[in-house]
């Protein structure tokens, strides 16, 4: 089933007091929204209990502002959607007098419906808002302030990292949702008998070096075969095994081996980088990368990596994990167009 999907913010004052600030904040409502409706949603204080208010959130109504009006307005935010909020990051919301909520939609979702449950002698402002001229799903260049990424991520049998491959994951979610793209992982573990049926007897993934060797089999066809893993060949995958080389990534299959990392204190950024490595590109700042995709073995010419995030500096002179804003800008755009990406 499709997940549905959606984010709250704090417009005008912080959540703190409810115990939600530990999560990035957008703090003014996106230029390119038209209000085109707004009305009252009162429970008076001879209500007997508390009352509800359904809200519809799809392509035409992209965006609903609720502003608490009374003194003792609380409400609570329930949803068909059954993950997290990925700004507040609870299933559960609350505002008090003064503060504001924005719930957006997420292009190439399905319709949201939110339920306000209000205790009698509250009231609210609702504000609905149609899409702006900019901000359309059917434009190809549009950059999205968040992603939702779907992610598969396969744990092989004896992959070096198996142990503490979640924490891994985990770091690495953090790093890119700085720069405005959930990872939604999705992961899956191997025994020892399937590990040696996807992978063979020695449970190695035959990583390679360069686009020349990238061909060589068996291990072209054994990488090749592991698209097959993935919710789609496009999908992004992570793969926890043994491998050849150290940790790599394969944009052409949109795939990254995770072998070893750099030791106890690089925990997520290995991975990050590799993920890194499928959004943005091959290559890291200062440096240079092949000029076009790798398609038949060949040595292809270089040029100027444009990348400038420390996150993409080499592991073995940079621990950084800080994305800049271009780079945020391009992954996010890069992510947008991927296998089951919602965004807003
Ligand atoms: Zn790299």
């Amino acid at each position: 089933m499709k997940k549905f999907l959606f984010f709250i913010s704090t417009l005008f004052a912080p959540l703190c007091a409810l115990g939600f600030n530990t999560c990035p904040k957008i703090d003014k409502i996106p230029k390119d929204l038209e209000l085109f409706k707004a009305d009252d949603f009162i429970v008076p204080k001879t209500a007997i209990g508390s009352a509800k208010k359904e809200i519809k959130i799809d392509a035409k109504n992209i965006a609903v502002i609720v502003e608490a009006k009374h003194k003792t307005s609380i409400f609570t935010v329930l949803s068909s959607y059954t993950g997290k909020f990925p700004y507040l990051c609870n299933d559960i919301g609350g505002l008090t007098d003064g503060q504001s909520a924005i719930f957006e939609f997420p292009y190439n979702s399905k319709p949201i419906f939110i339920t306000l449950i209000s205790p009698p002698g509250s009231s609210f402002n609702i504000k609905y808002f149609t899409s702006g001229k900019e901000w359309t799903p059917t434009s190809e260049n549009i950059i999205p302030r968040l992603v939702h990424l779907p992610v598969n991520v396969m744990i092989f049998d004896e992959a070096p990292l198996a142990f503490n491959a979640i924490e891994h994951i985990q770091a690495a979610e953090k790093i890119w949702l700085s720069a405005g793209i959930k990872l939604v992982m999705n992961i899956r573990k191997f025994n020892s008998l399937e590990t040696e049926n996807i992978l063979g007897k020695k449970k190695t993934i035959e990583t390679h070096l360069g686009c020349v060797q990238r061909f060589d089999e068996p291990g072209y066809a054994q990488r090749k075969k592991l698209m097959t893993l993935k919710k789609t060949p496009e999908t992004i995958g992570i793969f926890f095994a043994k491998n050849l080389t150290q940790s790599q990534a394969e944009k052409e299959f949109n795939q990254v081996y995770m072998s070893k990392t750099l030791g106890s204190k690089d925990i997520g950024r290995t991975l990050a980088h590799e993920i890194g490595h499928l959004l943005l590109g091959e290559g890291h700042p200062n440096g240079k990368a092949p000029a076009r995709p790798c398609t038949i073995p060949e040595i292809i010419e270089k040029v100027s990596v444009k990348w400038t995030s420390g996150l993409m500096e080499p592991g073995d002179i940079s621990n950084s994990t800080s994305i800049s804003e271009d780079d945020s800008k391009i992954a996010r755009l890069a992510a947008r167009k991927l296998p089951g990406a919602t965004w807003w």
